[in-house]
């Protein structure tokens, strides 16, 4: 019943065993989801480095988040983001990844000159809400941070909704200093509009634009040449390997992130790169391991 109230556009749901156990995950979801926004132990952020394609530094990285609980393991965010925005707690996540991206930030600052930014990927909820600048704008200004180095990465679906507040928000943090960059380009959603109206510095290309080799990447050859255009850095995402990068790079993308060089990895290790000279050696292993 619970699924049917859900979904309404399913006119049948096969009740099976399937179903109970979903519905069982589910529930233990949201139960993790809620003891983790009273006790931010258990939940991690990982970092993604974000690679300079001309000669392979890092320059900037993506904070991934993760929610560890003692009976389900480690639940990646690809389960429980779409959960957590539909009981409504997302900005309660946000709020934490926030902080304890910008606590990272300010406990190193002496090498945080080393990285362009760390990018936070924050919801429609978010950004369409009359609070975001009350909620995170102080969280940033306590760390004593420099607010460049915070970008918050909005995709396009997310722009359409309340538009109005969107900009508001939009102004609020680009005038403090906090950039926004587009996130998953050319998915479909892409709508060239938003491009114009919201000026973007930096687009991220969706994984399915780098990964797709139909008529010899057509679609990442029409995407980068628009992109280029309009004057935008352009990231490529999900490269995993040689021939992925070496596509990107041939198409005049800047900037690559994708197992090819590292999968998110923890506070630690981001730090040794940055305390060394910020190279990374890609992974000789393949991508799947
Ligand atoms: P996304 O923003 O598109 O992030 C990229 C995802 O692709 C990450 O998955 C990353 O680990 C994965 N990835 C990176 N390189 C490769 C590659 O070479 N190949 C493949 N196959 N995958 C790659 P992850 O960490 O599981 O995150 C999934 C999604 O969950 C993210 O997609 C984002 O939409 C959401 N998410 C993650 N962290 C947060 C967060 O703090 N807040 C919100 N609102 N959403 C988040
Ligand atoms: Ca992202
Ligand atoms: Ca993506």
């Amino acid at each position: 019943m619970t699924q049917i109230k859900e979904e309404r556009s399913l006119q049948v749901i096969i009740f099976n065993q399937r179903i109970v156990s979903l519905r069982i995950r589910r529930r233990a979801i949201i139960s993790a989801l809620r003891t983790a926004i009273t006790d931010h132990n258990l939940i991690h952020v990982l970092y993604q480095p974000i690679v300079d394609a001309s000669d392979n530094r890092i320059m900037a990285a993506e904070a991934l988040i993760r929610l560890s609980d003692p009976h389900l393991g480690q639940v990646s965010p690809g389960e429980f983001i779409p959960i957590a925005e539909q009981i409504g707690v997302i900005r309660e996540i946000t709020t934490i990844v926030v902080s304890k991206v910008c606590s990272f930030l300010s406990r190193h600052a002496h090498l945080s000159d080393n990285l362009s930014h760390i990018s936070i990927n924050i919801s429609a909820a978010d950004l369409a809400s009359v609070e975001m600048g009350g909620r995170l704008l102080p969280i940033i200004k306590e760390a004593s941070i420099e607010p460049s180095k915070i970008v918050f990465e909005v995709t396009e679906s997310m722009l359409v909704k309340n538009y109005q507040q969107v900009l508001k928000n939009w102004n609020l943090f680009t005038g403090y200093g906090v950039h926004f960059m587009l996130d998953d380009f050319g998915t479909g959603y892409s709508n060239i509009e938003s491009l114009i109206t919201l000026p973007f510095e930096i687009v991220k290309l969706d994984r399915s634009v780098v990964t797709n080799k139909k008529n010899d990447y057509q679609l990442l050859s029409l995407i980068t040449t628009l992109l280029r255009r309009l004057d935008k850095q352009i990231v490529a995402e999900g490269v995993e390997t040689r021939e992925h990068l070496e596509v990107a790079q041939r198409h005049g993308v800047h900037y690559i992130q994708g197992y090819y060089f590292s999968r998110p990895v923890d506070e630690e290790q981001l730090l040794a790169w940055m305390e060394s000279s910020m190279c990374i050696v890609p992974t000789a292993r393949s991508p799947r391991t």
